[in-house]
């Protein structure tokens, strides 16, 4: 599932390349699921006509401004993304939806499995209420050790599933929390409020850590589904230290890497350098 690099990455590749386009048609829209508060007329009533003026990202949204305040939305889910192409090339399978613009290119969203979503929002306002619902402070942009402590407090669930929790924190998917843990040494199992000052300034800055190197490397197509604004896979893959790779050595101790569930969603850790209890812990329980 992309990500927030892998969004962040499609969000600057399309800035490069579609800032100050008008939007002539929308359409191609065969799945009207996937506009849970729009439909292809009212899409194509609203942007034709209207200059693309932002290019943004929030957790695992990309937003696309116009110039009278108009926001697409997306969130691409399992398997959408937004490639970028001349018009002159027909659209690829599963493609849902098709904005073209004035220089003769047009944005194509590709969702072979359908779960991803497109909004549509008529003032910045509108767009902040819906994401502010669903999202915490993003990942990428507001998080540090203070942000990460006060957001633990209190809460007493695993940390592996608080990570993937949206409103908790906007952005880490299955894949990043796997290697921010791995890079932390944090085990998955641990649970919120179990996690030491030191582990959680670890942690912040393992997450922020893990997300810069993957935008650096234009995201992670570990599915071989991920795809940029280009249609180009990114180069994380090969940079995995624990996520998905199950039974091999751990790169920082040889020891092998431990696939578990945790809430339904595969986990991979290392069992040595991510102990379900630190050292400093298990020592003192054994002086009681
Ligand atoms: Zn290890």
């Amino acid at each position: 599932m992309p990500e927030l690099p892998e969004v962040e990455t499609s969000a600057r590749g399309l800035r490069l390349k579609i800032l100050g386009l008008r939007a002539v048609w929308v359409g191609g829209v065969d799945w009207p699921r996937m506009l849970p508060n729009t439909t292809e007329a009212d899409l194509s009533d609203t942007l034709c006509g209207h200059t693309v003026t932002g290019v943004d990202r929030r957790g695992k949204y990309l937003l696309l401004g116009f110039d009278h305040d108009a926001w697409l939305c997306v969130h691409r889910k399992m398997s959408g993304n937004l490639l970028l192409q001349p018009r002159t090339i027909a659209p690829p399978l599963h493609t849902h939806l098709d904005v073209a613009f004035d220089d003769g290119t047009a944005i194509r969203f590709v969702d072979p499995r359908k779960f991803g979503r497109v909004y549509l929002f008529r003032s910045a306002d509108e767009r902040d209420d819906f994401l502010g619902e669903r999202l915490g402070p993003d990942s990428l942009v507001d998080l540090d050790e203070l942000t990460l402590a006060a957001r633990l407090q209190r809460r007493k669930g695993r940390i592996k599933s608080l990570l993937l929790d949206q409103a908790f924190l906007a952005g880490v998917g299955n894949l990043y929390a796997d290697e921010a843990l791995w890079q932390s040494r944090i085990h998955p199992l641990r649970t919120a409020d179990s996690l030491s000052r030191p582990e959680i300034k670890r942690l912040s800055q393992a997450i922020r850590g893990v997300l810069i190197a993957a935008i650096e490397r234009r995201g992670t197509s570990f599915s071989a589904s991920y795809r940029d604004a280009e249609g180009e896979p990114g180069e994380g893959q090969a940079f995995l230290n624990a996520y998905g790779r199950e039974a091999e050595p751990c790169p920082r101790c040889g020891t092998r890497i431990n696939r578990i569930l945790v809430g339904a969603r595969g986990t991979h850790f290392c069992p040595r350098c991510q102990p379900v209890r630190p050292r400093r812990r298990a020592a003192a329980l054994r002086s009681q």
